[in-house]
């Protein structure tokens, strides 16, 4: 048994803090309050100066960003899309697991004990990168479901009038990326899921990701479901994140992307939704109705010039909505600190005047907590400090700038605290940081063995650079030419130029 002992203890689910002491017996909470004492023999953590929070939970993110950070700006995802075999092609197992392991632990060190990881690799993620990436989180101590990214049609064909648009060499160069066959990939995932769904006494679970709808077939689509339905596993897929998805959508199928979902059997209370900025009002009730949540990745969302997601219409409806940082290719950072005050912030600007509507601190937190373990699957059991739960906690250093004075506990959690006060961390009961130091993996070799593997694999895939680079132009306009079409919902903050 271990003690938490001395600390002042936001619960989340009050609201309050107190002075509290947390037993912990293996990986769950048994008591929480001020008189609670422990046997004689349990260990001690002496948390006085301490405020202790619940860690917190990141619903969506990417671990082969990592590696790639920082290299775009101004891009849109679809630039950033054009840009992916330039970024994640030609990895070693071994570079994937320092690009899962680099991320897991800024998540540590920025206090989020767990994460919805859709990782990808080109032209498809392999036994061996999935195996990669979940020792990377059991290595490092977090909690993940890991989802395989994977898509059997090539993003290039998904853009509308792209192709068209390429002088014939390009065209031809573009034609030849052949995606992964679809019954390979189906079998990847069947046998990540039956071989890891479970791993680290439940640390790991695994779920079906297919990328992006417009990426997959509806033959690959069938397979996911088939998956979620024989293994019990989450799906997890972007959504309507952009208004070229969401055009590109009413093209192909006629019909809106959750329209298109919902035919094809995938909606469900084990669905998940990554951004769901372009979702129309009758979208987000068919969402809510079927028991489908969404991630918000509102760094993401700015970044990328996507557009601001109605997350106000999707509480209003029910939906549940979790928080996401988004890969560190959209967004730069896996920081939830701060997508807890994007996502405050930028869920003002929509309703002038009309404060009842905006995004608070309050909705923020729970996203980043109680509402971010629902998308994970793991509801009852992280996202607060209550008996029963696991004893995913973290411990902030209450002296600090950021923290002092301390007035309204809950604005300073979303609107002051950086990740900066992070002193401790537990998962499941185990110290995985301490004073702010990683355990469980020695960082300064990570930092370095990550800084040649980030080289490397930039020399190895120079040609893909240039080859995306060459492209560039005719995304920029084929996106242009799709963005000025009608749509039923405008996301952006600003007017579409009209093509001349
Ligand atoms: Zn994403």
């Amino acid at each position: 048994m271990l003690l938490v002992r001395g600390g002042r203890v936001f619960r989340s689910i009050h609201g309050q803090l107190e002075e509290a002491n947390i037993l912990i017996e293996g990986e769950r909470i048994m008591d929480v309050g001020p008189n609670v004492a422990a046997p004689a023999d349990a260990q001690e953590l002496d948390a006085r100066g301490h405020v202790v929070i619940p860690g917190l939970i990141n619903a969506h993110t990417h671990a082969n960003n990592n590696l790639t950070k920082t290299m775009g700006d101004n891009w849109t995802l679809e630039d950033l899309r054009n840009h992916g075999p330039a970024l994640y092609a030609n990895r070693t197992a071994e570079e994937q697991y320092l690009s899962a392991a680099i991320g897991a632990v800024e998540m540590l060190k920025t206090g989020c004990t767990a994460s919805y990881d859709q990782f990808a690799a080109l032209p498809a993620p392999s036994a061996e990168g999935v195996e990669a990436v979940v020792r990377a989180y059991i290595d490092v101590g977090l909690r993940a479901v890991v989802a395989p990214a994977v898509a059997d049609e090539v993003f290039y064909r998904a853009v509308p009038g792209l192709l068209d648009l390429l002088p014939p060499d390009l065209r031809a160069t573009v034609e030849r990326i052949n995606a992964a066959p679809t019954e390979g990939l189906l079998r990847l995932t069947e046998e990540a899921i039956r071989r890891w769904d479970g791993a680290a006494g439940g640390r790991i679970r695994l779920a079906a990701a297919p990328v992006i709808p417009g990426e997959c077939s509806d033959t690959f689509m069938q397979g996911c479901v088939r998956l979620v339905r024989e293994f019990g596993v989450g799906l997890h897929t972007h959504l309507a994140e952009t208004k070229v998805q969401a055009v590109s959508s009413l093209r192909r199928w006629g019909k809106t992307l959750v329209e298109h979902l919902y035919d094809q059997g995938l909606l469900g209370p084990h669905f998940v939704g990554g951004h769901g900025v372009w979702l129309t009002d009758d979208d987000i009730r068919r969402m809510a109705d079927s028991g489908a949540m969404i991630t918000h990745n509102p760094a993401s969302n700015l970044k990328l010039g996507s557009g601001i997601a109605p997350i106000r219409e999707m509480f209003d409806q029910g939906v549940t909505v979790g928080l996401g940082s988004d890969g560190s290719m959209s967004s730069d950072n896996q920081n939830m600190f701060e997508a807890m005050r994007f996502a405050a912030l930028v869920g003002k600007v929509r309703f002038p005047h009309q404060p009842e509507r905006w995004i608070g601190a309050q909705a923020a937190w729970e996203m980043a907590t109680t509402r971010a373990a629902r998308v994970l699957g793991m509801a009852d059991d992280i996202g607060a400090i209550a008996p029963g739960r696991k004893a995913d906690l973290v411990l902030l250093r209450a002296n600090s700038v950021f923290l002092r004075p301390m007035n309204n506990f809950l604005n300073a959690l979303v609107y002051a605290e950086t990740g900066a006060d992070v002193d401790t961390v537990l998962v499941g009961g185990r110290v995985v940081l301490e004073h702010g130091r990683v355990l469980t993996v020695n960082e300064d070799a990570l930092f370095a063995q990550a800084q040649e593997a980030a080289e490397q694999t930039r020399a190895r895939n120079a040609a893909n650079w240039a080859l995306a680079e060459r492209l560039a132009p005719y995304v920029t306009r084929a996106c242009q030419s799709a963005v000025a079409t009608a749509y039923p919902v405008n996301r952006y903050a600003g007017p579409i130029r009209s093509q001349s």
